[in-house]
């Protein structure tokens, strides 16, 4: 599907929804990529894009940074503390904050390097014991426990179980938003951009959709 079509897709969900036009932005998921298909969505005018793993976005987001003024990056994927540091310099928002430890690290490197990106409190709605996240009855604490850090939680994001109807998560996950004060919401991919949009998410992260399948 062609950016376009993602997009109009969007904002017709938005307007389904009574939402405002534009409110959901589009992160264009480009890891393990062909670097022609994504430069080819840069070349079009896209700037917002997620990627998995520090190493792979260390790989080729400084030269495409280069090329294409003013993209932003999103780390989507789990992060470990000692690439933090890396992840902090490289990615202007990080979605995958999902434990104290994390919390604490960022929060010190924010104190020295004088800036922190974005973040995401990850929630592990499905409460599945292989999936990263905070669970939900945890999460409250938590970003309690980040904002006493000073860190600058913009929302939560999550990744429902595959085989559930991802709505239950979605709507799950804007409740506990709600009730923390949170107007960020990162929900929805290829399979379900719309369903999340029509339950308030103001970030989709859609790769395959958009690129095509994934070489592993
Ligand atoms: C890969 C990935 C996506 C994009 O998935 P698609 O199904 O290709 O749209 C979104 N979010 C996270 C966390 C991912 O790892």
């Amino acid at each position: 599907m062609s950016l376009e079509e993602i997009t109009a897709r969007i904002r017709k969900a938005e307007a389904e929804a009574g939402r405002a036009l534009g409110a959901t932005e589009l992160i264009a998921v480009s890891k393990r990529q062909p670097d022609e298909v994504v430069e080819a969505v840069l070349a079009q005018g896209h700037r917002v894009f997620g990627e998995n793993q520090v190493q792979e976005a260390a790989g080729k987001w400084p030269d495409f940074r280069e090329k294409y003024n003013g993209a932003e990056v999103h780390l989507l994927g789990p992060l470990q503390t000692n690439k933090a540091r890396q992840a902090m310099e490289l990615f202007e928002v990080i979605h995958s904050l999902d434990r104290p430890k994390l919390a604490k690290t960022l929060a010190r490197l924010a104190q020295e390097l004088g800036q922190c990106p974005k973040l995401f409190v990850q929630v592990n709605t499905g409460e599945e014991e292989q999936k990263a996240g905070v669970l939900p009855g945890d999460a409250d604490d938590f970003v309690a426990e980040c904002r006493a850090l000073d860190l600058p939680v913009v929302g939560l994001m999550c990744l429902p179980p595959v085989e559930e109807e991802p709505s239950l998560h979605f709507a799950l996950l804007a409740k506990i938003a709600e009730r923390n004060g949170l107007d960020g919401l990162s929900m929805g991919m290829s399979g379900d951009f719309e369903r999340a949009v029509a339950l308030g998410a103001t970030h989709v992260r859609v790769g395959s959709a958009i690129f095509g399948a994934r070489d592993y």
